[in-house]
């Protein structure tokens, strides 16, 4: 995924031109703002950032897939919202793998309920998980928040009833996507290693 917060239009226009057919933004409405300017129009978007349940109405039907979902009452209005357009929305859980107060996302232990309420929703469909680890250093550390996302995400898919539905785990930026893909990321998420540092 390339993900193109804070970047303009023309310049995801010409990274899509080159061949990237999935883009990934933080926030509704600079997504919503994009949208008329994308080209191809129907690229696909994912959510990858927090979002409020009061902005879901906005987002359901306009991205393939929520990353962020970390709440039962976020889960609940994404099923509703889908259920009123007639869809069904494909949603991540995002853990808090490091339990930062600074991040939003579930704690770990946290997950097999929200994946178990997931299941009982019939317009969302439970892909996997996605996490944000800590910044770390050395290599080793981060590896260790990878496997443990790796192991919750092989749990969920063994505790599922369809376990070829479970076939997301979003783990990688630009700074440690290449030891989150030796631990089993399927999605690797880059921004500045695509598009350079951004400018808020
Ligand atoms: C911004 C962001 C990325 C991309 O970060 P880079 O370090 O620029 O690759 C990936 N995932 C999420 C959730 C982000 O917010």
């Amino acid at each position: 995924m390339a993900v193109t917060k804070t970047h303009e239009p023309a310049l995801i226009n010409h990274a899509l031109s080159l061949g990237i057919d999935l883009i990934g933004e933080n926030k509704v409405q600079e997504l919503l703002g994009k949208l008329d300017y994308l080209d191809p129009p129907a690229v696909e978007k994912h959510l990858i950032g927090h979002l409020q349940s009061n902005k879901v109405r906005k987002i359901v039907g306009v991205v393939s897939m929520i990353q962020s979902v970390d709440s039962l009452s976020l889960l609940q209005e994404i099923d509703r919202q889908s259920a009123a357009h007639g869809l069904v929305t494909d949603v991540l859980l995002e853990v808090n793998i490091g339990g930062e107060d600074s991040k939003t996302g579930l704690v770990p232990e946290a997950a097999p309920e929200l994946a178990a309420a997931a299941w009982e929703l019939p317009n969302v469909r439970l892909r996997g998980l996605m996490a944000v680890p800590p910044i770390c250093e050395p290599e080793s550390e981060i590896r260790g928040y990878f496997a443990r996302m790796r192991r919750m995400y092989e749990d969920l898919r063994s505790s599922a009833s369809d376990h070829t539905v479970i076939d997301t785990l979003s783990l990688g930026m630009s700074a440690d996507y290449v030891p989150a893909i030796l631990e089993g990321s399927t999605l690797v998420r880059i921004g500045s290693a695509l598009f350079g540092m951004r400018r808020y």
